[in-house]
């Protein structure tokens, strides 16, 4: 899978959802740079295989529903997908939500990070949430829908 299939699949999947705030390459490529990855990097940058685009959406729901919530504003992403090397090279955890899609590493702009946790928290699906607070970003996944147990959380915004 090239980076244009992945953009035009996934793509064509979150148009026909109708998700319009997130971008395929959100998904598979930001946050790369500042771990000193080479953002065009073929051997290393690896686009999310296609079976992982369900869950994909499943997030990017959430994501959008945290975009509205309280005043509307843009929800920024740090990291997202990561394959399984890249996540072994920055030492994730073995089962790291984020080979799976279905983790993201947040801000919400003109929020903080635990104003952003805890509006999740009051999402009707937080049960299934795995929701990480840190100083300057909120990590959320959704292990709950894929059959992972939760809710899991973790961390504290000091
Ligand atoms: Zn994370």
């Amino acid at each position: 899978m090239t980076k244009d299939d992945w953009v035009e699949v996934c793509g064509e999947a979150l148009a026909a959802q109708g998700i319009d705030h997130f971008h395929p390459l959100e998904i598979c490529d930001v946050g790369r740079e500042s771990h000193g990855m080479r953002l065009y990097d073929p051997w290393r940058l690896r686009a999310p295989p296609l079976y992982l685009i369900p869950t994909a959406i499943m997030l990017c729901r959430v994501l959008c529903d945290l975009r509205s919530t309280g005043r509307p504003m843009p929800v920024r992403v740090n990291s997202w997908y990561r394959d399984p090397s890249y996540n072994h090279r920055i030492g994730g955890v073995p089962r790291s939500m984020h080979m799976t899609c279905g983790a993201a590493d947040i801000i919400k702009v003109g929020f903080t990070p635990a104003e952003v946790a805890d509006m999740l928290e009051g999402h009707p699906d937080a049960n299934l949430f795995g929701i990480g607070r840190y100083k300057s970003f909120t990590h959320l996944d959704v292990r709950g829908m894929i059959g992972r147990p939760s809710p899991a959380r973790w961390g504290s915004n000091e």
